[in-house]
């Protein structure tokens, strides 16, 4: 039986979850979905008022146990929560999918690119020292890591247009960077033959994700560069309301959208719930994969296809895509074009 943590998160975070639930609930009913077991799991900074701890014990048992993880944002406490889950269950691969929507506005249309981000190492070990007046950090990238990462986007790739751009600064970080890229063109040439391999500096890469996105199938990058990497790539597909994320180990995976708690909009019911239900979507999947169930894949396809369906539509949209429906509104725009 597939058990599920959901972290609710702050601020715009249990607007966006209770939409992505009742999206799950209607999708389980029509696919004939009854043996997902979901626990919530507090954490945040709601938690910490409430429980003393953004992580308490008692969510982390929950979140140790579950196969999956549907997680809110968190709002300043989301380095603790989220750090400490993504090294504790060791999920290596940090996924960001970039591509336009139907009916979304977007910077560059024809962007369709997914980042894979190495997500335990560089300079995110948070070893930091400081000797005076000079603060000292330090970045770790080993062979096992990179190889990891490398099979994760070779992976991807080859679902795909066949092609991954390693983005580092080799030049200048000769030691580090020169391992990643090494390690990950090693594990191209000997187990994905058929994928092409292509690398760029993350100064030249940036550039040219906002000029010419068109360049990139998959980009598999470090940490800290991965992280810039993708919010901007989020940016020039659209609206950061409707971008997910998933966060992959070996048998566990979190899933997560990009945007922050966006306090400034919390509680007004008008938050863009897309990320958070494409989020529920990618996690069915996942969970169809590894638990061998077609039903599950099917229902994650259906909710991406509702979600489409309605964007392209134009006509039911939150004030952020510059529409004027609520967050429930808009879920249940979803809920009715789910086939
Ligand atoms: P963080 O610092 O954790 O990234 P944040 O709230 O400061 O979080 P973002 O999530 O990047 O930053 O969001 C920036 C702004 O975009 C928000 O303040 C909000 O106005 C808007 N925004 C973000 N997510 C959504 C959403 N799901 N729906 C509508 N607007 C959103």
């Amino acid at each position: 039986m597939p058990r599920v943590a959901v972290i609710e998160g702050d601020g715009i975070g249990p607007e966006v979850t209770s939409a992505a639930l009742r999206v799950l609930a209607h999708v389980c009913a029509r696919y004939n979905i009854d043996d997902i077991e979901l626990v919530k799991a507090p954490a945040g900074d709601t938690a910490l008022r409430v429980y003393g701890s953004p992580l308490p014990e008692e969510s982390w048992r929950a979140i140790r146990s579950s196969d999956a993880i549907l997680k809110g944002p968190v709002g300043e406490t989301a380095g603790e929560v989220v750090v400490r889950i993504r090294r504790g269950l060791d999920l290596y691969a940090n996924i960001r999918p970039a591509r336009c929507m139907p009916g979304i506005e977007c910077l560059r249309p024809q962007i369709d690119l997914i980042v894979v981000r190495e997500n335990t190492e560089d300079v995110y070990i948070r070893a930091e020292y400081l000797h005076g007046d000079v603060a000292i950090a330090l970045r770790v990238i080993s062979r096992r890591a990179s190889e990891r990462i490398a099979r994760v986007a070779f992976t991807i790739a080859r679902t795909r247009r066949k092609k991954v751009t390693i983005v580092h600064k080799a030049n200048v970080m000769t030691v580090t960077d020169g391992l990643f890229r090494k390690v990950v063109r090693e594990v191209g040439e000997r187990e994905f033959p058929d994928v092409e391999i292509d690398e760029m500096y993350i100064d030249a890469a940036v550039m040219d994700v906002v000029r010419r996105p068109e360049r990139f199938d998959v980009i598999v990058t470090t940490n800290l560069f991965g992280d810039i990497l993708t919010d901007l790539a989020a940016y020039v597909s659209g609206s950061i309301g409707i971008a997910p994320s998933a966060n992959l180990g070996d048998n566990k995976a979190m899933f997560e959208p990009v945007h922050g708690a966006a306090f400034d909009i919390a509680g007004k019911g008008i938050a863009n719930p897309t990320a958070m239900i494409l989020c529920t979507a990618w996690m069915l999947k996942w969970l169809g994969e590894k638990f061998n169930k077609k039903n599950y894949t099917e229902a994650g396809n259906a909710i991406e296809r509702a979600i489409e369906k309605v964007l392209g539509e134009k006509k039911v949209l939150t004030p952020d895509l510059g529409g004027s429906a609520t967050t429930q509104e808009f879920t249940t725009k979803i809920i009715e074009n789910i086939q």
